[in-house]
């Protein structure tokens, strides 16, 4: 591109249209509307955009934007098919009395590291930072794109999505939603928060398997064309919630941008300085975010990949091998416990010299073997990611220890992220000043946060916990967490993997009932 068109565009002056197609095949291009329907491409790969813009706004200029007015500098420039009003629209219908405080997404600064809290909306997880914009971004698109269908919402949980998805589709005409969760994989909190939902349209499924099991069975719905046909005859049509949604994505790259813009205003860095972020990662969505982020020019030296036990992750970082042929481990960290990270497959892409036949290959290998390895040259490129990983009893201690130090409590998650910043510092020396996404409220993983404070707390029950964490963290119990005290539960059915294809046609109404 010719330096004076990129200036302009720096100005923003000029919008470059992006496009949108899969990471398996990319002769198809597709607009943001486009690509935000259909969730998933028919290959089974993700779509990603052609190119990531650039800011349009210095970092000062930014500083003095609300979270709205960020989110819509940053959103314009990816779903560039969108008008100003769709898109200030949905933003203003996303990020507003849902969220506890004005500023959306709050910086609290902990032992000198900037803790980015991403869980002040109503289901107080992170989350709820994409989910509370994307019905709107899909409906919108649906009217953009002259979609008559209903749109069905299917998605596979490992306890938070799940639950913001139902928040955000709930009643939201003209769509269904579809929830699948590992039964013996959540939280007591989660699973309360989601057979407690409320809504006409919304249908809560446990399953005899893990996340990986779920999230496997819903993408082979998606790719199953007979049923695609069936429900074409039926006025319906699939869409995903989960965070192969490119619809997803892009909210998540406003919240980086934001939080180096709040440092920038306090005056806690100087203009163009580089901070590191952490992130705890499961599905690889949120840390590819900060890595658009660092791309569209956010000044982001190191970004820092957190594991639990199920580090499939590091261990991907250290020897260029992805291998999830390992034991699955359920910890303290549910939503964490992922040994496929779908995400990941945009970056091998990118990295692949954005190559949709090196990276299907792999993907194949994937499915097939379990496992694929990326060459050296790809690894070469992945200089911007340091990966670790937290045990429990290092998440536990993480925990005990940041609240005695200084009466903040983490949740698990971010305890997770906490723990894999001090090995980081300790393995490089590296005192970059640093944001650590903090993705859940403690409240949500209420046992695993006070047993690791004291092991007494074991013998409380569920909600005394509740009330106990309040007391000493001296934080008001979240209204998510009031709200499902007493809630009747309204979703009782569990299936096996096998069953899901009858169940989303017994729920949707088509075909034979399920036997
Ligand atoms: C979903 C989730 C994660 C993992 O985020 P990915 O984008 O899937 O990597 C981490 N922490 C919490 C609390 C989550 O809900």
């Amino acid at each position: 591109m010719s330096s004076a068109l990129h200036n302009l565009q720096k100005k923003g002056e000029i919008t470059m249209e992006v496009y949108y197609s899969s990471t398996r095949d990319n002769s198809k291009k597709i607009t943001a509307s486009q690509a935000i329907l259909q969730g998933l491409s028919a290959d089974g790969g993700l779509f990603v955009p052609d190119h990531i813009p650039a800011l349009s706004h210095s970092m000062k200029e930014l500083a003095g934007m609300s979270y709205q007015e960020t989110a819509y500098e940053v959103m314009k420039l990816f779903l560039t098919d969108f008008t100003e009003e769709e898109l200030k629209t949905c933003i203003a219908r996303a990020y507003d009395a849902k969220f506890d405080t004005d500023m959306i997404a709050p910086l609290v600064e902990a032992e000198g590291t900037y803790y980015l809290e991403l869980f002040h909306g109503s289901t107080i997880a992170f989350k709820d930072m994409a989910l509370s914009i994307l019905p709107h971004l899909m409906i919108t698109s649906a009217k953009k794109n002259h979609v008559e269908n209903e749109i069905v919402i299917l998605t596979a949980t490992s306890g938070d999505t799940g639950k913001a998805a139902l928040a955000g589709f709930a009643n939201v005409a003209g769509t269904k939603i579809i929830v699948f969760y590992p039964k013996n994989g959540v939280s007591p909190i989660q699973e309360k928060q989601m057979v407690t939902q409320k809504g006409d349209n919304t249908f809560v499924v446990g399953i005899h398997g893990n996340f990986d099991d779920a999230q496997t069975g819903v993408k082979k719905l998606f790719n199953d064309k007979e049923l695609a046909a069936e429900m074409a005859a039926h006025g319906l049509q699939f869409s995903s919630a989960n965070s192969i949604n490119i619809g997803r994505l892009v909210p998540q790259v406003v919240y980086y941008v934001y939080a180096y813009a709040q440092l920038l205003k306090e005056g806690k860095i100087t203009e163009g300085e580089k901070i590191n972020v952490v992130v705890p990662t499961g599905n690889f969505g949120n840390i590819l975010a900060a890595f658009y982020a660092k791309n569209m020019g956010v000044p982001i030296g190191k970004l820092i990949c957190a594991s639990n036990e199920n580090k499939v992750l590091f261990d991907f970082f250290q020897t260029g091998d992805y291998d999830r042929n390992r034991e699955f481990k359920l910890t303290s960290s549910p939503s964490m416990d992922i040994l496929i990270s779908s995400n990941l497959e945009r970056l091998i892409y990118r990295i692949a010299g954005s190559d949709p036949l090196k990276n299907a290959a792999m993907m194949k290998n994937l499915s097939e073997q379990g496992s694929y390895q990326i060459t050296p040259e790809m690894r070469g490129q992945l200089s911007d990611f340091y990966g670790n990983f937290a045990d429990e009893q290092e998440t536990a201690e993480r925990i005990k220890e940041m609240y005695e130090n200084t009466g903040y409590v983490l949740d698990t998650h971010t305890a997770v992220a906490s723990a894999v910043y001090q090995k980081y510092v300790a393995d490089t020396k590296d005192e970059t000043k640093t944001v650590i996404a903090s993705t859940a409220s403690p409240f949500k993983f209420t046992r695993s946060v006070m047993n690791a404070i004291d092991p007494k707390y074991d013998a409380m029950g569920d909600f005394e916990l509740v009330d106990e964490l309040s007391r000493i963290a001296n934080v008001a119990v979240p209204k998510a967490v009031e709200e499902i005290r007493t809630a009747p539960i309204l979703h009782d059915h569990v299936c096996d993997k096998t069953e899901m294809k009858a169940v989303v046609k017994q729920f949707l109404g088509i075909g034979k009932e399920s036997t």
